[in-house]
């Protein structure tokens, strides 16, 4: 892919190896650290084995695929000369809070434009990114809903920011996305590559990242279709030049950042089994996804699965205590 390209040379050019150099530890803050991304076994049902790489390890805030969506654009804005980092989120948005630990990390200025009225009492999620020193922004969800309006007031609004959209959704995020397959040893190993998808962003670089041979499954976390005018099918569409990909639609549980206690359940049993803790919007629903088309005998014979665990724990805190073991 071409942007992809331009990406590797501008980061090579200026020789930054990586952004996370610039993240240094101390008492308050750990570096990323990508040895932790550890690949290990992960039983399903009719006894296939899957491998599973721990995205969750890498960092406790900017966890997962965060990091990855977010490092060229961090890179772009530091580059830019940036007066700081403008995005946009819901109330429980993970990458909110990313942003807001990233920014701090590298002592730029964070703006966090968050869909809806503010709440009585800021989600813990809107508090960490509080606590990071971002600075929220609540718009309406009629405002917030016309993205290119929005985009266009809110860099008037704070003009010099750099922008980063929604999830990190973007050519800058799909390229950071398919560097997640260089800390895959012998990736073309596996037959079938899984993720949880929102944006997609994450899907579309892994897509990006694959063989023709292999296929890559989103699992969305979202309440779509394949009939839908989705913005999820059609960003992949747009942004990847290859179709070994397939979405599994019918695992939303009821739809985002929802739950029964079928998940939950099986969240806790898997802990129980594993030690591999899921949260409860996107990996939980991944993993139960694929343990019962495991089940249903979905995968050929001699299939081997790679499981990419994106993060996201922090997002359990919305969760009454005691629902999870862990
Ligand atoms: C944000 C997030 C996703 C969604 O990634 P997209 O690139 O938006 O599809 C998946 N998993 C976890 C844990 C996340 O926090």
């Amino acid at each position: 892919m071409f942007v992809c390209l331009f990406y590797k040379f501008t980061h090579e050019n200026i020789k930054i190896c990586d952004i996370r150099n610039l993240f240094r530890p101390s008492t308050y803050h750990q570096s990323i650290d990508l040895h932790k991304a550890i690949i290990q076994p992960l039983p399903l049902a009719a006894g296939i084995t899957a491998s599973i790489l721990r995205l969750d390890l890498i960092h406790p805030v900017i966890s997962g695929n965060k990091w990855f969506k977010l490092k060229y654009h961090l890179q772009a804005a530091m580059e830019a000369g940036s007066k700081g980092l403008l995005t946009f989120g819901g109330a429980w948005s993970n990458h909110l809070v990313a942003t807001a630990a990233a920014a701090a990390e590298l002592s730029l200025p964070a703006v966090g434009i968050v869909r809806g009225e503010r709440p009585a009492q800021l989600s813990a999620a809107l508090q960490d990114a509080t606590d990071a020193g971002m600075l929220l922004h609540f718009v309406s969800r009629s405002a917030y809903a016309d993205e290119s309006v929005l985009h266009t007031a809110m860099q008037e609004q704070f003009p010099g920011y750099y922008l980063v959209p929604q999830g990190g959704q973007s050519e800058a995020g799909v390229c950071g996305a398919a560097d997640i397959m260089q800390l895959v040893p012998d990736a073309a190993q596996y037959t079938h590559i899984a993720c949880a998808a929102g944006t997609g962003t994450m899907m579309a670089g892994l897509v990006e990242a694959s063989n023709p041979q292999q296929q890559v499954l989103g699992f969305s976390s979202l309440k779509l279709s394949n009939t839908d005018d989705n913005s999820l099918a059609s960003f992949l569409e747009a942004r990847t030049t290859k179709h070994n990909y397939q979405f599994i639609w019918q695992y939303h549980f009821g739809g985002y950042a929802r739950k029964t206690t079928v998940l939950t359940g099986f969240m806790n049993n898997l802990f129980q089994q594993t030690a591999i803790p899921t949260d409860i919007v996107y990996t939980g629903k991944l993993l139960y996804g694929l343990n019962d088309l495991a089940a249903g005998n979905f995968f050929p014979a001699n299939s081997r699965l790679l499981v990419i665990h994106s993060g996201g724990l922090q997002g359990n805190r919305s969760l009454p205590a005691g629902l999870l073991d862990y």
